[in-house]
């Protein structure tokens, strides 16, 4: 979304566009149609447009505000033992391609303590013998 905003009290004058010191506005008249454009990319947020505006259309106070944006939002994977933030599905995907592997979603502390996990699982597991002598 572009920061630069005008609200409904423009009416096409053009002095932002005529007054924009870095030509990061334009306009269009197509048919029966006017269209302000604008630039992110050459804009030097200087706010001159918001200067010159006799409409006071040109809105900068979501800018000022300073507030957060959300531009992406993507499936996380967490480790499966405590559930820390690891990466996204996309990413481990990638990864398990160029590793040419399958990856354990497990954090660097659980990745290690896992094959003790693993070992503590099996030694704490009765064998047949060991219920033999049990009875
Ligand atoms: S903030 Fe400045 S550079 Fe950006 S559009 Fe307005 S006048 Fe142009
Ligand atoms: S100066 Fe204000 S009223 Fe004029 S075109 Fe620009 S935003 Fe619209």
């Amino acid at each position: 979304m572009s920061f630069f905003q005008v609200n409904e009290n423009c009416n096409g004058c053009l002095a932002c566009v005529q007054n924009c010191p870095a030509s990061a506005l334009d306009y269009k008249d197509q048919g029966n149609r006017r269209k302000i454009l604008h630039n992110m990319s050459l804009c030097a947020r200087c706010g001159n447009c918001w200067r010159v505006c006799p409409q006071k259309a040109v809105q900068f106070h979501h800018l000022l505000s300073g507030q957060w944006q959300e531009v992406a939002t993507m499936e996380l994977m967490r480790c499966v033992v405590c559930g820390e933030a690891l990466y996204t599905t996309d990413f481990g995907d990638k990864l398990a391609v160029r590793l040419e592997r399958s990856i354990d979603p497990l954090c660097p502390a659980h990745r290690k303590s896992q094959p003790l996990k693993v070992w503590g699982k099996i030694f704490a597991t009765p064998s047949p013998q060991d219920k033999e002598v049990t009875q």
